[in-house]
């Protein structure tokens, strides 16, 4: 009897999980018909956030980017690309018409976490200080020309209010950070003081958005690149936009016509988002509450804890891995995207992989292969919803370019530079993101439309930036 009874119990667990994960499954729903309504609500927020200053939560930030790399640029130049968890220092050499990329290289370092939220002139301090030593490594070897100041381009990978190409101010942190000092001042300002705290000369010549770094860099490489994707830790897109199309801009008119938009998508919003219980409340428990719902939902960063959210549901509700709730899994983000990616693409016929993580990172021993399957389903919801918004919103983009639509002289080639570690290193992601966008887009146009890995592109764009942006290069081509 007792045999029996705890059978019953247990079957009635099982069911209760199961109606949690199913629950969980149809509000993350993304059929193509919903898919297309959030496109549509990002090409009108497009539009408002560029009637007006404040007109929409998509910011649609102008980056002060009239011209896009040529090839003429030449020269050395540094760039720095700070973003999500890692930093890293660059010098590229340059050598114009033909020379393409002559030389270049690189270092990177981590952010230590305690950084993130200490005081604006600890973080500067430390950047500056790893620069000035990847200077002097690299000066070892290959002198810089006399005479010529240091030039750099900053890649900072977050929403800045640029009042030029070479200054502007913080709206707020994302992703992980959170340091109130900054927020409000000058970035140039605060990276060049530091530079000089630290007796490095340079010259920030370029300030740059790591969509718009991407963007130049894709440029460069494609010339048929016009869009700029980032899924990593955060997510956000950069495209070029027809100057005359931007009523928030009173400046001159470049003589391009053309200027590149910081979209900031990562902060759209709208009522057609499939969010559920678990959005909303890692929402009101992260650092910025309210603010950044799409990246929520699709980037790096916030992925892996969704899923820990779920499977803390069940443990709780369901008591999925027995009697006790496993405590690691009360943790905030303990559960790592690349660790969910890895669960999620585990091939083994006995999910091997996910038994181990289970158990190093949760310390949740001997699952069930049954128990391993749950896991894997909720990874894959969790995946696939952020991967097919990410394409509703490249769509969205395509629509306000008009390159969703056959034109008279046929399709025109579009092709979208995609960076960050999400996009890279998570391959289903990668294809459910590029299914979902051919689907939508309909076979005639998706094979106009391509998508490109820019790697590292964003450091590369902002030293061609700073080199087309020089004060010092004689034939300036600007
Ligand atoms: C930031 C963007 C950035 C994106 C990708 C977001 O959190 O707000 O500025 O482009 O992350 O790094
Ligand atoms: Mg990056």
């Amino acid at each position: 009897a007792l045999v029996v009874r705890q059978q019953m119990k247990s079957s009635g667990r099982w069911a209760r999980a199961m109606a949690i994960v199913k629950e969980f499954e149809e509000k993350c729903g993304t059929p193509d018909a919903k898919l297309k309504q959030v496109a549509d609500a990002m090409t009108v927020e497009m539009h408002a956030g560029l009637a007006s200053e404040g007109g929409s939560k998509l910011k649609m930030l102008i980056s002060f980017v009239d011209n896009l790399p040529t090839g003429d640029e030449k020269g050395v130049f540094y760039a720095l690309d700070l973003g999500g968890t890692n930093f890293r220092v660059l010098r590229v050499q340059l050598g114009g018409k033909e020379g393409g990329i002559v030389h270049q290289e690189f270092a990177e370092a981590s952010i230590p976490p305690a950084l993130m939220s200490g005081s604006s002139d600890a973080l500067f301090d430390y950047i500056a200080e790893k620069l000035a030593n990847f200077v002097d490594e690299e000066e070892k070897i290959f002198h810089q020309p006399p005479g010529r100041q240091r030039e750099l381009g900053f890649t900072f990978s977050f929403p800045v209010m640029q009042t030029s190409i070479d200054s502007g101010t913080l709206i707020r942190w994302t992703k992980g950070f959170s340091i109130d000092d900054t927020v409000g001042q000058d970035v140039v300002a605060e990276l060049t003081k530091a530079l000089q705290r630290k007796g490095v000369q340079m010259r920030v010549s370029a300030l740059v958005n790591d969509t718009i770094g991407t963007l130049a860099g894709g440029k460069y490489a494609n010339k048929d690149v016009d869009v700029a994707v980032i899924l990593g830790t955060g997510t956000n897109a950069a495209y070029v936009e027809r100057a005359q199309a931007i009523p928030k801009w009173h400046g001159p008119l470049p003589n391009s016509g053309k200027m590149v938009i910081n979209m900031e998508w990562g902060n759209f919003m709208s009522s057609h988002l499939p969010l559920t219980d678990y959005d909303h409340a890692l929402d009101v428990e992260s650092l910025n509450p309210g603010e950044q719902i799409f990246e929520k939902i699709t980037s790096g960063m916030y992925l892996g804890e969704i899923l820990r959210r779920v499977l803390l549901r069940i443990a709780e509700e369901a008591s999925f891995f027995g009697d006790d709730v496993p405590l690691k899994l009360k943790i905030p983000f303990v559960l790592r995207t690349p660790e969910m990616s890895a669960m999620h693409q585990d091939t083994s016929s006995d999910l091997r992989v996910v038994g181990v993580k289970m158990k190093d990172i949760l310390e949740i021993s001997n699952t069930s292969l049954k128990q391993r399957r749950v896991v894997v389903e909720l990874c894959n919801i969790v995946a696939t919803r952020g991967a097919r918004l990410a394409a509703a919103g490249i769509l969205g983009v395509l629509k306000k370019m008009g390159r969703d639509t056959l034109r008279d002289g046929g399709p025109e080639k579009t092709v979208i530079a995609m960076d960050g570690g999400l996009y890279e290193h998570y391959t289903k992601y990668r294809k459910c993101l590029e299914n979902a966008l051919s689907e939508l887009l309909g076979e005639e146009i998706a094979s106009s439309i391509v998508t490109e890995h820019s790697n590292d592109g964003s450091g590369i764009g902002a030293a061609l930036l700073a080199a087309s942006h020089s004060q010092y290069l004689e034939d300036k081509s600007r």
